[in-house]
């Protein structure tokens, strides 16, 4: 029986979304938060662009020092044998790669206008297949943007294409949230029983299916003999009208009816981390987490009405269907209301050994607590708000790692 997997995406799709961003230290704490949850994978950026370089190595050495395990983390590119070169000149110890090329009609007419043909397709993919295998990553998947406005016989065609060049997983990408539940679920089983490896399904939300579509599909898979992996992001932050939200996705497999017994995790994932990780995103996206969100909204464990309050005072399982301590809420938040004192680009040690104080984070002293002081006012360069605690206890705990992820050198 095939397993259920999450790859997270926040760290590429989330960060590609129109008015969004992520500081190369949010993404980095992303990685960790998304590490301690249970998540198999990171789509942690995009290895062909020069100013993640510094970043994606400072995290591939995090994994290396044991920080970032057992995460994999996947680097995103185009599926060209040029994008694999020369994302391997700047990044030459990745190990994880997702390749991604249109593959439907819409898009060879529409898009390449011409200069691409199905075969031309097929040719280029499989080229960066190779490229990549040969420069020694470890895994690749090829993707097939909008796969689900693709012809089934091509994308089987380039599927089977892919497996033949040693691609470890095909990822089948509604690109514009186009599938509904039941045509997802039948295509992936097809292309699970027919390809026979590992697939991964990409939702988004432009119909509002995106985590209803994530699951179906990865029963369609596992129904078909295989193992499914999921993308993901935190609080469904993605292109437009956004992807399959990380926490949702977990709580419909975990607490939707008859479905847990049958369609399992392939690593025990901590619901218990949904609470940290959606409030790190969405202050760092600088997005509120919609009060209806599923587990981590304002009002989802929220009741007035008479007979709901009655209820859940005298049961809580009369109304609400998960408890909120398995998502690791319920513990009270201090929110300063007097004198306070923040983290700052033009900070000094004064105010800086205040707060990591009261934070009882060890900075040293003199040249030590000094050093972690410039990083923090460089991270803030970057975040251009204060950081918070977790953010300063990386910081003050790696403050070699963090030199490099917040080093930009442009025309360098
Ligand atoms: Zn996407």
């Amino acid at each position: 029986m095939g397993k259920v997997y999450l790859i997270d995406v926040t760290n590429r799709d989330g960060v590609q979304t129109a008015k969004l961003g992520l500081s190369k230290l949010a993404k980095t704490m992303i990685n960790i938060y998304l590490n301690d949850m249970g998540v198999y994978q990171s789509e942690f950026g995009f290895p062909t662009t020069k100013h993640e370089s510094n970043y994606l190595r400072a995290n591939l050495k995090l994994a290396e020092m044991g920080v970032l395990q057992p995460i994999h983390l996947g680097g995103w590119m185009r599926a060209t044998a040029e994008d694999v070169e020369r994302a391997y000149e700047l990044i030459p110890n990745l190990k994880h790669l997702n390749l991604s090329i249109s593959t439907s009609d819409q898009m060879i007419t529409g898009k390449f206008q011409g200069a691409k043909s199905e075969q031309d397709i097929l040719k280029t993919a499989t080229d960066a297949v190779d490229a990549a295998k040969a420069y020694g990553a470890e895994t690749v998947g090829l993707n097939a943007e909008d796969a689900s406005r693709t012809d089934i016989d091509f994308l089987l065609q380039y599927a089977s294409a892919a497996k033949e060049h040693g691609a470890d997983r095909f990822r089948y990408c509604d690109t514009l949230g186009y599938d509904n539940p039941f045509t997802i679920y039948n295509t992936c089983k097809r292309l699970a029983e027919e390809l026979e490896i590992p697939i991964e399904v990409h939702c988004h939300g432009d119909l509002g299916m995106a985590v209803a579509n994530s699951v179906s599909a990865a029963m369609g898979i596992i129904d078909g003999g295989q193992d499914a992996y999921i993308n993901t992001t935190i609080n469904g932050i993605g292109e437009r009208a956004g992807n399959a939200d990380l926490v949702a996705v977990v709580l419909a497999l975990k607490k939707s009816k008859g479905l847990a017994q049958k369609y399992k995790f392939g690593m025990p994932i901590r619901l218990s981390m949904a609470w940290r990780i959606s409030k790190y995103a969405s202050y760092a996206f600088d997005v509120p987490i919609p009060i209806n969100q599923p587990g981590v909204g304002a009002n989802a464990f929220a009741h007035a009405s008479g007979i709901h309050a009655d209820g859940v005072l005298k049961d809580p399982q009369n109304y609400e269907l998960y408890d909120f301590k398995e998502l690791g809420r319920g513990e009270p938040e201090i929110v300063e209301t007097g004198r306070e004192i923040c983290s700052g680009e033009y900070g000094g040690i004064s105010g800086f050994g205040h707060i990591m104080g009261k934070m009882e984070i060890d900075i040293g002293r003199g040249g030590d607590a000094e050093r972690i002081l410039e990083m923090v006012r460089y991270a803030n360069v970057l975040a251009q708000k204060p950081l918070v605690s977790d953010e300063l206890r990386f910081i003050a705990k790696y403050p070699d790692i963090a030199k490099e992820l917040l080093t930009l050198s442009p025309l360098a």
